[in-house]
């Protein structure tokens, strides 16, 4: 199934992230999870890709066993880092042999110790290169990539920013998915601009529940994301009590979505941080009142 096909505001469909763990002890405990979120019926699930090199077989290798073996769709991200058009090729052929239709591509984050990001010879600067080659290469996958509603980390400018993602999805991606947001207000005005820039493809806006408060003190740091003062507020009252903070991130994270959805998302992606019952929650919560 192409996950085009599934984002639709008449029927928003939810998805769920994952990352590659790192052991094999990783892998049990991610499938438990999949296992545990497969109930709530997810549109698809997707893989990332991981930064370093030791994760990135495990990409494949769990996108094809999640589609294989539970039925749901399960899309790999796939970036630019390290990697030759050759490499790439070689990905993109073994994905396609495991019957993966979907792709987020994506250029990837700088390798650790670099300040900003060079390719390798052979190999793309920015995600647009990469869903042109993916394109010519005459692949049938459907294609999504990243989106920054409050700006990417590195740009000059908004302005800059949407402009390079008009030439991203021009270059031939279906859909977008939004970096973490907290604050709905950066959406919408982020999703008017890009319509006003002739962006039309869906727009998926990106959740994630807060479950841990240092860790998404690091997390916004490193991608630029704002935590609205009344939610920080709270969170520090509660900081030293971990049941107190999973409630409030869920509590704000269901407000979310329950707004996204009443002004017609077309689906919901959540970054479950390979974790169950956060996503458990607020999906429950948001089916109950359907
Ligand atoms: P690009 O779209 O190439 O943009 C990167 C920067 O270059 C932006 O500042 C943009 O404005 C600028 N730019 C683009 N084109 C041009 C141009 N022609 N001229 C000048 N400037 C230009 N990282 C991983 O390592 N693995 C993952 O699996 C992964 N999954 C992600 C999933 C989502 C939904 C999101 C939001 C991010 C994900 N990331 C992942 C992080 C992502 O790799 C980083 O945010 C990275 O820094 C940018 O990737 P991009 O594809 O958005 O880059």
């Amino acid at each position: 199934m192409k996950i085009r096909n599934c984002l639709n505001p008449s029927q928003p469909c939810f998805s769920f992230e994952f990352f590659p763990p790192k052991t094999d002890a990783g892998v049990a405990s991610l499938l438990r999870t999949v296992e545990e979120l497969a109930p709530l019926n997810p549109g698809f699930v997707s893989v990332t890709y991981g930064a370093g090199g030791s994760t990135r077989d495990r990409t494949v290798d769990l996108v094809t066993h999640i589609k294989e073996h539970t039925g749901i769709e399960a899309m790999a991200h796939l970036t630019c880092v390290g990697h030759t058009r050759d490499d790439l090729r070689d990905v993109l052929r073994r994905l396609a042999a495991a019957r993966i239709e979907n792709l987020l591509l994506l250029r990837g984050d700088p390798p650790q110790g670099q300040q900003s990001f060079e390719p390798v010879p052979g190999g793309f600067r920015y995600a647009e290169e990469l869903v042109r080659f993916v394109r010519e290469e005459d692949f049938n996958f459907c294609l999504g990539g990243a989106c920054y509603p409050e700006g990417h980390m590195e740009t000059a400018s908004r302005e800059d920013d949407l402009k390079h993602l008009k030439a991203k999805v021009d270059a031939g991606m279906d859909f977008v998915v939004t970096q973490l947001f907290f604050d709905n207000a950066f959406y919408f005005d982020f999703v008017e601009r890009a319509r006003r820039a002739g962006i039309n493809v869906p727009i998926v806006p990106g959740i994630m529940p807060i479950t841990n408060y240092e860790q998404v003190q690091r997390f916004t740091r490193m991608c630029g994301a704002t935590v609205p003062m009344r939610l920080a507020l709270q969170m520090e009252r509660v900081k030293d009590q971990p049941d107190a903070v999973v409630q409030l991130g869920v509590a704000h994270a269901t407000v979310q979505c329950m707004e996204l959805l009443a002004r017609g998302v077309p689906g919901i992606h959540f970054y479950t941080l390979n974790k169950s019952p956060a996503t458990r929650m607020i999906v429950s919560a948001l089916r109950a009142r359907s």
